[in-house]
C-alpha cells in the first residue's frame, strides 16, 4: 500500500480537480470516509461539512437507509440500458417527481447530470418550436449572474463574465442576458427589476426558444436571493410572448430553500424543469428534466418524430433506487420545520459577521447562509485554515456560504458559523 504522502504527489500530478490547475496548486484533503455530517479525513482528522459535497447529501453520508436501497438494487440490476427496457426503480421515481413537482409537469426525462439535465431542457425548448414550425425560435434569454453547468449549451446562459465567455467566444451562442434582479426577497416589488428582461424579449421573441434562469436564489453565479415576484412577472411575460420557461432548480429543488421547488414561492410552474443535484442525497450522479404533455405531444408530429437525446446510463437502475428512497425519507419528516430551524439559527448566528470590517453583507433564506465579504478570498489559505477550524466550506470569490446537510445537529451548525465569525474577522 501507498503512503498517504504517494497518494497526494500522484493526485497533484495526475489527476485533474474542479477547476483546478495540473499539476494542482491547491491543496486537496485525502477522504477516508464519510458518516453522517461527518467527513473523516485520512490523517485522523474530522471535518463538519457545512456544504453537503456541493448541496447533494441532503440526509448526510452514509444513510443506512440509501445504502440500503442501494444494495437491494446491485442485487437485482446496477444498470441496464433504457433503450427499449424499461424497470421498476425509474418508474417508481418518475412517478415521485411527478408528484412532487408542479401539476403540470408530468413527462420525466432522466440524465446523468446537472448540466446534461440543462442541455436537455435547451435541446427540448429549440426542437419544441421546430416541431411547432417555428425553426427561426433557437435562441435563449436569462439573466446575469446565473450558473447552469459546464457543457457549451449550458455555459452559453451563464453570467458571460464569470463564466469565462471570452475564452470560448468563437465556440458559445451568443444568447440575450437581462440584468441580474436587484430587489432582495423581503423588499417591495418594483417594477422596473424586470424591464431589461421584459424589454429583450420585447425586441427578439421571434428568436427565442426560452428564458431559462434559476427562481429565486441564484447559486455558483453569487449566492444572491431575489424576489419571487420576479419570477411571477417573467412567467407572465413568457406566456404574452410565445416563448417557453425553463427553471433550473439543480440547486434549489428538494426543499433547500424552505420550499419543495423554489418555483413555489412565486407560484409558478415552469414548461421545463431540471433538477438533480439533492436528487441521489448525494449518493451518486442523477438528474431529470421534466416538462408538459403539450411540450411532449408535440414530438410527434415533429420531422424527426423522436426527441433527438438519449445518454447511455439513461435511468440508471441503481441511482434511481436511491432517489426514490431518498425522496421517500425526505417527505417522511417535516422538513419545512427542519429547514426553518437551520434558517433562524442561520440567521441569528451569523448576523454578527454584519459588523466584521471584512464583510459586505450577511444574507439567509432557507438552509442557505451567506456571508459575503469586500474582496476576494484567498483559497491555499483560507481553505485550510477552515480544515483547522474542522469544518468544511468552499467558498468562492467574495462569497463564503453554508448549505448544511438537513440533518445537521444546532452544535454542529454553531460549529460551522463559528469558523466563519472568527476566519473572517481575522481577514
Ligand atoms: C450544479 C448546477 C448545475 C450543473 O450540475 P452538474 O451536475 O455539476 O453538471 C446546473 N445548474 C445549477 C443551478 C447548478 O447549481
Amino acid at each position: 500500500m501507498q503512503s498517504l504522502q504517494q497518494l497526494l504527489d500522484f493526485d497533484r500530478l495526475h489527476v485533474w480537480h474542479p477547476y483546478a490547475a495540473m499539476p494542482s496548486l491547491l491543496p486537496v484533503f485525502p477522504v477516508e470516509s464519510a458518516q453522517g455530517v461527518h467527513i473523516q479525513l485520512m490523517d485522523g482528522r474530522s471535518l463538519i461539512d457545512g456544504i453537503s459535497s456541493w448541496w447533494t447529501c441532503i440526509h448526510g453520508y452514509n444513510h443506512p437507509r440509501l445504502n440500503q436501497a442501494a444494495h437491494a438494487q446491485i442485487d437485482r440490476m446496477s444498470h441496464v440500458m433504457f433503450g427499449g427496457l424499461t424497470h421498476q426503480p425509474a418508474v417508481a421515481l418518475a412517478q415521485k417527481l411527478i408528484a412532487l413537482t408542479p401539476e403540470a409537469l408530468q413527462q420525466v426525462f432522466f440524465c446523468d447530470s446537472g448540466s446534461v439535465a440543462v442541455e436537455v431542457a435547451m435541446k427540448m425548448a429549440v426542437q419544441y418550436w421546430y416541431n411547432r414550425g417555428l425553426p427561426q425560435k433557437q435562441r435563449f434569454l436569462t439573466i446575469r449572474h446565473g450558473y447552469h453547468g459546464d457543457t457549451f449549451a449550458a455555459m452559453s446562459v451563464c453570467d458571460p463574465v464569470n463564466g469565462m465567455h471570452h475564452l470560448f467566444r468563437n465556440l458559445l451562442t451568443q444568447q440575450y442576458f437581462a440584468e441580474a434582479p436587484q430587489l432582495s426577497v423581503d423588499r417591495d416589488w418594483q417594477e422596473r427589476d424586470i424591464e431589461s428582461f421584459a424589454a429583450l424579449l420585447a425586441a427578439h421573441h421571434d428568436q427565442i426558444a426560452a428564458a431559462i434562469f434559476e427562481p429565486v436564489v441564484q447559486n455558483a453565479g453569487g449566492m444572491r436571493f431575489y424576489h419571487p415576484e420576479y419570477v411571477r412577472q417573467a412567467k407572465a411575460l413568457c406566456e404574452k410572448y410565445n416563448v417557453l420557461l425553463i427553471l433550473d432548480e439543480i440547486a434549489t429543488g428538494f426543499g433547500r430553500t424552505g420550499k419543495m421547488f423554489a418555483c413555489e414561492h412565486a407560484a409558478v410552474c415552469p414548461d421545463i424543469l431540471c433538477v438533480g443535484k439533492a436528487l441521489t442525497g448525494g449518493f451518486m450522479s442523477l438528474a431529470a428534466t421534466l416538462t408538459t404533455r403539450e411540450i411532449s405531444e408535440s414530438f410527434a408530429a415533429g420531422e424527426a418524430g423522436v426527441f433527438m437525446h438519449g445518454p447511455t446510463f439513461m435511468a440508471n437502475p441503481l441511482a434511481c433506487a436511491v432517489s426514490v428512497e431518498n425522496l421517500t425519507l425526505l417527505e417522511s419528516y417535516d422538513w419545512q420545520s427542519t429547514i426553518q430551524t437551520i434558517a433562524s439559527q442561520l440567521k441569528a448566528e451569523l448576523e454578527p459577521c454584519r459588523s466584521l470590517a471584512a464583510v459586505k453583507d450577511v444574507r439567509v433564506l432557507g438552509a442557505i447562509g451567506v456571508v459575503e465579504l469586500h474582496e476576494p478570498v484567498n483559497m491555499p489559505v483560507i481553505q485550510p485554515r477552515f480544515v483547522e477550524e474542522g469544518v468544511w466550506l468552499r467558498p468562492f470569490g467574495r462569497l463564503i456560504y453554508t448549505m448544511p446537510p438537513y440533518i445537521i445537529q444546532p452544535s454542529e451548525l454553531t460549529a460551522i458559523t463559528r469558523a466563519i465569525y472568527k476566519i473572517v474577522a481575522q481577514l
